[in-house]
């Protein structure tokens, strides 16, 4: 049994906060800050992270670089 056990996920996306520059999944309200994101305008910049990790991947990527979750 040499094969390893392959944890499966997901890509997740997060968005960075205004307020405080953290990031959160797409939410309305940001769970760092409390800050309410409801009417915000500006551009908001996202970024993909496995969700096992939370290591920043690329959006495309097969499987986490860190902890070797295959995305799905
Ligand atoms: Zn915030
Ligand atoms: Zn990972």
């Amino acid at each position: 049994m040499a094969e390893q056990d392959r944890k499966e996920g997901f890509i997740e996306e997060l968005v960075e906060c205004h307020f405080c520059a953290g990031f959160i999944p797409d939410e309305f309200k940001c769970i760092l800050c409390g800050e309410d994101l409801l009417d915000t305008e500006m551009t908001t910049r996202t970024k993909t992270v496995c969700s096992n990790c939370r290591t920043d991947v690329n959006e495309d990527a097969e499987e986490c670089l860190n902890c070797g979750t295959a995305f799905t």
